[in-house]
């Protein structure tokens, strides 16, 4: 973050300084006593778990030189450097990005959608570093907190910003993509990750697609050829329109892949040029969500090679079609999240995946699907039925839904097992691991099933 004065800060947060009146220069900003270093000032926010007015005297005495509150003080430790007194603390954050990311000249890609907008964000950013000094949303900063501190993280040098920006609930891409501004938007794909949040899909779609209208009249937004509703709400974009993906009229689309062990080999082809691409995981899924990428690149005046570069270098956070190499074969870690479109790409991919073994599949419950949780779970036990898999290990609140799918198939009824909890499904999986075996793990995050992932790898 550039250096901000005291004066400037209470300035865009809306917000009276009560405390010393000493001038002083914050050098970035703080919401988590535990980090902050000298020189942050802290802003006290309210959690669902947590308090920050509890933390005041601790950011203090960490060497914070001003705190940003919306009641008063209980420490008197706060009384000897600036305290800058709001309205609402969280709100006071949001409004520092704002203005903050006015300022900047850097142009701004915001990255939407049910699933891969970190790893998108991931793609574009390694693809961007090629030429720009790129900051990106690091992990998977995307709410309403995240976003503003991503946005705080760059300073006067950067030239692209790379955000993601998530929803639960309608109503929070409006307030994201206000802060973001962006100048090109991207909407991986629109299904029904959180779909019991918003009581329909057409709501939900709706609500991604918010993001459009925030686009500035010269920016662009990158969407996907395939993507029903993004094919249905497009209209509603501010700014130019291009599509990536399978159709040979879009900007980009995918020729030829080839699996390998430690990646996906394929072509991009734009016009009549096309170039090699090798991106370090494994599903089709996420080659698409490289076209993001790569149009981003080409938009932004990047060479083909710069753009393979970037998306070789592409560094995919833990959990997310992450293989490893175990005893006798591979396990490909998917474990951070699921939804049915992602639990679907990822059983695919585990099929696709060449190695000559059995296929194990772990298939943990998938949250937040509100009334339709059953049938989305019997789908995907109908669907994997189909599969060439050895056995499944199903786990989850839902584990039942899915082997009614299953049992709708010709699915051998033997190799389904059902588990109450990862210690049951860890007994299951280690009388299945013997021989060429790739083992997938797949579930929502409330099940943490990369507790699985843990005990295989140490085996
Ligand atoms: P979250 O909402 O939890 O932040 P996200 O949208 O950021 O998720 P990622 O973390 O990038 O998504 O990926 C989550 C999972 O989604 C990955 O493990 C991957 O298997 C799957 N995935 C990624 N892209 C797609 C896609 N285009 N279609 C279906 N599944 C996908
Ligand atoms: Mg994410």
């Amino acid at each position: 973050m550039e250096l901000l004065s005291i004066e400037e800060i209470a300035k865009w947060v809306d917000g009276e300084i009560v405390g010393a009146k000493t001038p002083v220069l914050v050098s970035d900003i703080s919401t988590d006593s535990r980090t902050l270093k000298t020189g942050d000032c802290f802003i006290a926010l309210r959690g669902r778990n947590f308090d920050g007015m509890d933390f005041v005297a601790d950011a203090v005495q960490k060497g914070a030189v001003a705190v940003v509150v919306d009641r008063e003080p209980r420490s008197s430790a706060s009384l000897s450097i600036p305290v800058i007194r709001v309205r609402d603390s969280l709100e006071a954050l949001q409004r520092l990005a704002r203005f903050y990311r006015k300022e900047l000249k850097a142009k701004i890609v915001a990255i939407t959608g049910s699933s891969g907008k970190t790893s998108t964000k991931e793609m574009v950013g390694s693809v961007l570093s090629q030429k720009y000094k790129t900051v990106c949303t690091s992990g998977n900063f995307n709410n309403q907190i995240g976003l503003p501190l991503s946005l705080l993280r760059m300073d006067k040098t950067t030239e692209y910003g790379v955000f993601e920006l998530g929803t639960n609930h309608p109503g929070e891409i409006g307030v994201l993509a206000q802060l973001a501004a962006p100048d090109i938007v991207i909407i991986t794909n629109i299904g029904s990750a959180h779909v019991g949040n918003f009581g329909s899909v057409d709501t939900l779609a709706k609500e991604k697609t918010d993001l459009l209208s925030f686009v500035s009249a010269k920016g662009v937004a990158i969407l996907s050829d395939d993507d029903y509703w993004s094919k249905r709400l497009h209209t509603r974009s501010v700014g130019q329109v291009i599509w990536v993906g399978n159709q040979q009229n879009s900007v980009c689309w995918l020729d030829r892949l080839e699996m390998t062990e430690r990646g996906i080999r394929y072509g991009i082809c734009r016009h009549k040029e096309k170039f090699e691409v090798f991106l370090p995981t494994v599903s089709r899924e996420m080659a698409k969500n490289s076209l993001f990428a790569a149009a981003v690149g080409f938009l932004s005046c990047l060479s083909s090679e710069e753009i393979a570069a970037g998306l070789r270098k592409t560094y995919f956070p833990a959990g997310r079609l992450t293989v490893h190499p175990i005893k006798n074969g591979f396990l490909i870690d998917d474990s951070y999240n699921a939804n049915p479109e992602s639990m679907l790409s990822a059983l695919r991919a585990l099929i696709e995946f060449p190695f000559p073994s059995k296929k194990i599949a772990i298939m943990g419950s998938m949250g937040e699907l509100g009334s339709k949780s059953s049938a989305f779970h019997s789908m995907i036990g109908s669907f994997a039925g189909g599969l060439p898999l050895w056995s499944v290990i199903l786990i989850g609140p839902n584990w039942k839904d899915m082997l009614e799918g299953f049992q709708s198939s010709s699915f051998p009824t033997d190799c389904i097992f059902g588990a109450e909890d990862i210690e049951e499904a860890y007994y299951c999986l280690r009388k299945l691991l013997n021989g060429r075996v790739t083992l997938l793990v797949k579930g929502s995050r409330f099940l943490k099933l990369d507790r699985i992932v843990e005990k295989v790898l140490c085996l």
